[in-house]
């Protein structure tokens, strides 16, 4: 049997390839690379499919998420609540501002941030908190955003210095865009979203880019200046920004992708739910999901013991793994002393027990079936 790839792009590209030639070719024809059309096209598309009021692309996931927090004017002596079971760029950006990251622990089933746990871990200099909708699932929005309102009231009402530093929620939606939270879209779940276009994730460009999605005009166009070097007109720098555009070729390989993304999500729901029961009749147990939401399965995570053999064992059968994440960020050699946040052993547990199966919307059911028995077969050794 051929090998299956972990991630198909090569099946998707096939399939869009005359929008994609023709995206391209459009761009070379005009030669506005740099904030040319298809940018503000691809802005107003984005922002109308999550329903958020502005979209603005930015260079990467990593960008949008350290775009936002300058927005909002997070710098030292400030705290940003974050989980420690995410790709590192969550918690980067924040010590990037100056900022402390404060890690608080993760639901074992979801592996997402614990809401229940979020209240204990704030202080008078909490400024934000960044929930990650990991794996594509988005993480308990409505708890976290009432928490974050409770206590900006609590800063208002107090008279202190405070009254002006609300807690904003930002959603690192970097795997989850085109999942949806009680029927509303990942990147409108809280006053900011972010997410990432880096070609493995559920809608990639052919390279890096990004984007910053929110409803409140004065911090879109906050985020607009700051990825131009705080420029509000040329040559005119308001703030101290980045270089951090998305290129115009980006949006239009983004374009052309958003032919058929919805049929991709379809296809990501149904694929992840036929894991979810041929694991389940397997007895191999699995990241869960809230019935209120959905994922769109950016990673398709089991839970196992002896995973290097078991990575091992299915290489051998032509099945790619791989482990998102093998040690929790409060652990890792650069964050140890950079962080805040007390213990979080479930995280830790996660860590040494996670593997992700191979998942596209382009997985074929046959496919799917050998990787079930092929993993269910190596754990009986
Ligand atoms: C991929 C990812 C990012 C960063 O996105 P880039 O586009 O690679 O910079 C941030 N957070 C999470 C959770 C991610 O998975």
């Amino acid at each position: 049997m051929a090998a299956i790839p972990f991630i198909d792009l090569q099946a998707q590209q096939e399939r869009i390839r005359p929008q994609l030639d023709a995206a391209i070719k459009k761009v070379l024809a005009h030669g506005k690379y740099i904030l040319g059309p298809e940018v503000t096209e691809v802005e107003e598309k984005l922002a109308a499919f999550t329903g958020a009021a502005h979209c603005v692309t930015v260079a990467s996931g990593t960008e949008a998420l350290l775009i936002s927090l300058m927005a909002l004017g997070i710098g030292p002596g400030d705290e940003v609540i974050t989980t420690p079971f995410t790709f590192v760029a969550t918690a980067e950006v924040i010590v990037l501002t100056g900022a402390k990251p404060v890690f608080v622990d993760v639901e074992a089933d979801t592996c997402n941030i614990d809401a229940q746990q979020i209240e204990a871990a704030i202080t008078d200099k909490t400024r934000a908190i960044i929930p990650v909708s990991l794996y594509g699932q988005p993480a308990d929005m409505d708890e976290i955003n009432a928490i974050a309102e409770k206590h900006t009231n609590i800063h208002k009402s107090s008279g202190a210095p405070l009254a002006s530093r609300p807690i904003t929620v930002i959603e690192d939606a970097a795997q989850s865009f085109g999942a949806t939270y009680k029927g509303v879209k990942s990147g409108h779940l809280s006053a900011i979203g972010c997410t990432s276009f880096f070609p493995s994730k559920p809608l990639g460009c052919y390279g890096d880019g990004g984007a910053i999605f929110t409803s409140d005009d004065a911090l879109a166009q906050a985020c607009r200046e700051l990825r131009v070097h705080g420029q509000s007109k040329r040559y005119v720098h308001t703030r101290i920004g980045v270089g951090g555009r998305m290129d115009t070729l980006q949006c239009a390989v983004l374009l052309a992708k958003l032919d058929c993304f919805g049929w991709e999500i379809e296809q990501r729901l149904a694929i992840g739910g036929r894991y979810n029961r041929l694991l389940d009749e397997a007895g191999i147990p699995r990241v869960r999901q809230r019935s209120d939401r959905t994922s769109v399965f950016a990673q398709y995570t089991v839970f196992i013991e002896e995973r290097e053999r078991l990575q091992e064992e299915l290489k051998k059968a032509g099945i790619p793994t791989a482990v998102h994440y093998p040690l929790p960020l409060n652990e890792q050699p650069a964050y140890k002393g950079n962080c805040g946040g007390g213990a979080t052993p479930v995280a830790a547990d996660l860590a040494r027990r996670v593997m992700s199966l191979p998942m596209s919307a382009y997985l074929r059911e046959n496919d799917q079936r050998n990787i079930v028995e092929t993993l269910a077969a190596a754990r009986q050794f």
